[in-house]
């Protein structure tokens, strides 16, 4: 079985990738530039007994997601998971919002998802059978000002997930999502100190998630133990958006 996880080098995609090679998966590990990092998640997958590759793709851009997809294939013969997960986050207010950030927003965060779930979709369709998993946000339903950019791109994601769910469900390919609260990743470390503490007070478990708790539903999104699931988007973040 092989999966891909995109953004796996470090942060939650790192996470998702340890997980399912311990789960058994063959996991290829897409980056985008850091390949230290990439090749120290390799050892890390190779030391739970596993085996996998590392492979460099802007997947914001279709051809080197599409070549990333096809060079899989050949290598393992089949995909059985993808894990939509690299994405970026630009906070800015309207007022100041820049329409680079805005492209470099959308053309991630969901024209590479689509990029990827195209290309994984027609290799899962000849075994009928396959698993997509997008990693939304919170902020794809629960607004926060700042993130009218970011959180309209992982909105798109969960209808995305929807449609997607019911386009390729006749061909045995489930499409789901996970929406994280706020997880401890280099991600957050553009949110200033007292913007952290804030969230705090308003996180009714009062404290981040980890990687970890993102990777036990990615595992069991992509097993059977969730094979009557398809469209739904699991929502990880300690109660926020309650
Ligand atoms: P992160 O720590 O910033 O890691 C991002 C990963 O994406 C890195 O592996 C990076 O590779 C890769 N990447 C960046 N641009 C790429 C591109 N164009 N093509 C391929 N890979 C690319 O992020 P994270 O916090 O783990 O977040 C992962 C996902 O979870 C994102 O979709 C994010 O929106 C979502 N999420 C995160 C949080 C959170 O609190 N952290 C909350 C909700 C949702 P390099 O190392 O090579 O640059």
């Amino acid at each position: 079985m092989v999966a891909i996880v995109t953004g796996a080098s470090r942060g939650i995609g790192k996470a998702c990738a340890l997980r399912l090679a311990k789960d058994g998966y063959t996991v290829v590990i897409n980056y985008a530039s850091n390949e230290a990092k990439a090749q120290e998640v390799l050892a890390e997958v190779r030391a739970l007994g596993s085996d996998g590759m590392i492979y460099k793709a802007d997947v914001s851009k279709k051809a080197e997601a599409n070549q990333m997809v096809k060079d899989v294939a050949k290598a393992y013969g089949s995909i059985d998971v993808l894990v939509n997960n690299a994405g970026i986050v630009r906070d800015e207010l309207l007022l100041t919002l820049t329409e680079e950030n805005l492209d470099k927003c959308f053309d991630l965060n969901v024209k590479g998802y689509f990029y990827m779930a195209q290309a994984c979709a027609l290799k899962m369709f000849r075994k009928k059978k396959g698993v997509i998993i997008n990693m939304s946000s919170v902020s794809g339903s629960f607004s926060l000002p700042g993130q009218s950019v970011y959180g309209a791109t992982k909105g798109a994601i969960n209808t995305m997930t929807k449609t997607l769910a019911k386009e390729l469900a006749p061909y045995g390919i489930r499409v789901n999502a996970c929406a994280p609260g706020f997880i401890e990743t280099e991600m957050l470390e553009a949110i200033p100190q007292e913007k952290k503490e804030e969230y705090l007070r308003v996180i009714p478990q009062h404290k981040l998630g980890t990687t970890a708790d993102i990777a036990a539903v990615v595992s069991f999104l992509a097993s059977d133990e969730s094979k009557y699931m398809t469209g739904q988007i699991l929502t990880i973040d300690g109660g926020l958006s309650l």
